[in-house]
């Protein structure tokens, strides 16, 4: 540990917001504490405003200590866990919405606010924020930035990418970097902006953030169609594509992941289901309605059921259900290694059965869910997180099932990021020369190499 580190980061932020012992313990981990990461950090801090952020980044930066940046720390990747020791940086005190205009649809958010107080603020006022990861009442918007979240809605709406158009960011020494700002448009100069959104806290720490919202839909109505095989489930999905129907929410459950969740499906399912989709139109009442009929129609040839959901508590129960998804699976044998690869889209039906012939093959129990329409995957190995046995073979299978993605086509990772324990994927995915530009960029925005050390895009060796 530097010398003197604690003392000088008390110096800038105040004693009580660099913490030890107990207080640092949940610092350490992040959503993949189920695979039993955990790192230690040198101090943890907690900065209340931009000033500290570039004060604390400079100090870093001088004496060559390693920056963690973390929001929610819910991320599925390690990207918020200090596993090779330095300091994390929780933005968590930076919670402040600094300005929000409903008239111009339009807000802007310090980094720590968290995902869910958006959506409130932005429905209270007749307005939406689509970007909807799943754990949306502790990750912060700066999370959702450098992990680009995505979620069911970004079907139809986009990944997080699609709905900021601003943002501030410390680099390198301490500097405050202003991208874009209360703009819908603007192609000035390369898009540095795009860089940073994605980039899993390896360029900076992101601490503003503009966002662009837009008029929440009058009316939601869901469409649940169940099968008995995925193949007929697929082909249902490629019937809504092909009709050029455009619901907000496409989504897919396999047969594993129904038998985990089905006691707690609104209104149940029909016993042979092995395979779910759930949809959502939305729009006008009207033009809703038109699309919820179009979308039951499209899923209906070899369905074993399709109904809609129309009271507001049922469309409640299916979210709180699809919420849920993740921890029921969890809760099957304790624990999951889970990833969330993506594939073109005539690929889905492929990708779906190679998640359970990569289980098969290692002798996991294994299921998939995910957002059909973008055809990326939540594809799980169910494992006793106790057993190093057990996170050895899910490791294994978990590689091959990133080879097999890579040869249909898809991604190692369609919205998680690599973070620290998909590092490893990086050189996989990307060839000589795209991982070199990619390297070049990182050593131009952090020469000495200390923003979230070996994540994302690992040095060489
Ligand atoms: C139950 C559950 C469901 C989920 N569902 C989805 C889903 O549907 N879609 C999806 O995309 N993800 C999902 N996630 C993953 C996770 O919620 C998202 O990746 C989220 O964006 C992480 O935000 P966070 O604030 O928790 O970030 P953290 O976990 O704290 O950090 C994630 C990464 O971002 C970096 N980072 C955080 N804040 C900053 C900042 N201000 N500046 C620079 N870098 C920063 C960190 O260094 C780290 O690399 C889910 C997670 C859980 C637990």
């Amino acid at each position: 540990v530097t010398p003197g580190l604690v003392r000088d980061l008390a110096a800038i932020v105040g004693p009580k917001a660099v913490l030890d012992g107990e207080a640092a313990r949940p610092y350490q981990r992040d959503s993949t504490e189920m695979q039993g990461l955990a790192g230690r950090a040198d101090a943890v801090v907690l900065p209340s405003n931009v000033e500290q952020v570039r004060r604390l980044v400079a100090w870093c930066y001088e004496h060559g200590v390693a920056i963690v940046p973390r929001g929610g720390g819910t991320g599925f990747a390690g990207g918020a866990v200090p596993v090779e020791g330095g300091v994390v940086l929780s933005l968590e005190r930076l919670d402040r919405v600094l300005r929000f205009d409903p008239e111009l649809w339009r807000m802007q958010v310090e980094a720590g606010v968290r995902t869910g107080r958006v959506h409130r603020l932005a429905r209270e006022n007749g307005l939406l924020f689509p970007p909807d990861p799943g754990a949306a009442e502790q990750s912060t918007i700066g999370g959702n930035v450098a992990c680009n979240a995505g979620g069911p809605h970004s079907f139809k709406y986009g990944v997080t990418a699609h709905w900021v158009t601003g943002l501030e960011a410390v680099i390198a020494g301490g500097e405050l970097i202003r991208l874009g700002g209360p703009l819908r448009k603007d192609v000035a100069g390369l898009d540095l902006r795009s860089l940073l959104i994605g980039s899993e806290g390896t360029l900076g720490v992101i601490v503003r953030v503009w966002l662009r919202l837009t008029p929440a839909p009058e009316a939601l109505i869901p469409v649940v169609a169940a099968y008995s095989s995925p193949e007929a489930g697929v082909m249902g999905l490629s019937r809504v594509y092909g009709y050029g129907l455009l619901p907000a929410a496409l989504e897919y459950f396999d047969a594993g992941a129904v038998a985990a969740t089905r006691a707690a499906f609104p209104g149940g399912l029909p016993e042979a289901t092995a395979f779910l989709v759930v949809a959502e139109a939305d729009g006008t009442r009207q033009g809703a309605e038109a699309l919820a009929a179009e979308v039951a129609e499209a899923l209906a040839e070899g369905a074993l059921e399709v109904r809609r959901l129309g009271s507001p508590g049922e469309i409640r129960d299916l979210w709180r259900w699809r919420n849920g998804v993740s921890f029921a699976v969890s809760a099957q044998l304790g624990g999951k290694m889970s990833e969330d690869v993506a594939v073109p889209l005539d690929r889905l039906g492929e990708a779906i059965a190679m998640v359970v012939e990569v289980g098969q093959e290692h002798g996991l129990r294994t299921c998939s869910w995910g957002h059909a329409g973008d055809a990326n995957l939540h594809a799980t190995f169910m494992i006793d997180a106790s057993s190093p046995e057990q996170v050895a073979r899910a490791s294994a299978a978990a590689s091959s099932l990133f080879a097999r993605t890579l040869v249909l086509g898809g991604t190692v990772s369609g919205e998680h990021g690599l973070g620290w324990v998909k590092r490893e994927q990086f050189d996989r995915q990307f060839g000589p020369v795209e991982a070199t530009l990619q390297r070049s960029i990182k050593a131009l925005f952090d020469p000495r190499g200390l923003f979230n050390p070996g994540k994302k895009l690992p040095p060489i060796g």
